[in-house]
């Protein structure tokens, strides 16, 4: 399972299905992208089986986003079909997500979600809670939405209205980030990061990210800014 996201000044499309091609080696059964127009709108390609067949699918699409976020999920909640991949889409949000949020069936119940889920999936469970906390404050949104999740997490997410920026939360699930000139990145590891940058740092736990082409942005759950311990690939490794 990986994720992969980008927002910056290159084509996205290609940047993310080399990323979920280096991060394969980690194991999957799906994989999808959401990219985003400079307008907002999402569009969303994902399939069961390999990221070639995904590559195949993604060959007529849009190459104008700059923004966009991917996955190769490894099923843990719902079988392995097109509708159970990632990105999961509720309302403003698009979700990928690696990990198991445990209590997925209670929040359905507790936010009354069953109308608005398609997938069997905890994953569409967590973007429909996500979903109903967003008032346009995306910070304010994960923040409320992650204090209700039991379990592991890393999510990227698109806000339908906050077009080029990409919002990230980690419990356990590992991530590590990356600015450089072509602009920012978030991945599972850093395979998938150091064809664009030595530079790198972990994401911290319950802080929240926001990726725009110009910076990342890390607020802890109080809303103060945290400068991360930047690390240097050791190329000899
Ligand atoms: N629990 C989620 C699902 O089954 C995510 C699995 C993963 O980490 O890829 O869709």
């Amino acid at each position: 399972c990986g994720i992969i996201g980008y927002t910056g000044t290159l084509p996205a499309q290609p940047v993310l299905l080399d990323g979920l091609e280096l991060l394969e080696y980690r194991g999957y059964d799906s994989a999808g992208i959401a990219l985003q127009s400079s307008g907002g709108q999402i569009m969303i390609t994902k399939k069961a089986g390999k990221v070639a067949a995904l590559r195949g699918a993604c060959a007529h699409a849009d190459l104008l986003s700059c923004c966009g976020i991917g996955h190769t999920r490894w099923a843990t909640h719902g079988g392995v079909t097109d509708g159970n991949a990632h990105p999961h889409r509720v309302g403003k949000v698009s979700l990928i997500h690696n990990g198991i949020i445990e209590n997925y069936h209670d929040l359905v119940g507790r936010f009354n979600l069953q109308d608005q889920l398609h997938s069997d999936t905890d994953t569409e469970v967590a973007a429909a809670v996500i979903n109903h906390f967003y008032q346009g404050d995306p910070f304010q949104a994960l923040k409320h939405a992650i204090s209700q999740f039991i379990g592991s997490f890393a999510f990227c997410v698109l806000f339908d209205d906050q077009p080029g920026k990409i919002f990230a939360v980690r419990n356990v699930s590992p991530m590590v980030a990356a600015h450089c000139e072509e602009g920012s990145f978030i991945a599972s590891d850093l395979t998938a990061l150091i064809a664009y940058s030595d530079q790198y740092f972990i994401v911290p736990e319950y802080h929240i990210l926001t990726l725009s082409a110009n910076g990342i942005q890390i607020q802890d759950m109080d809303g103060q800014a945290i400068h991360p311990d930047m690390l240097t690939v050791n190329w000899s490794i």
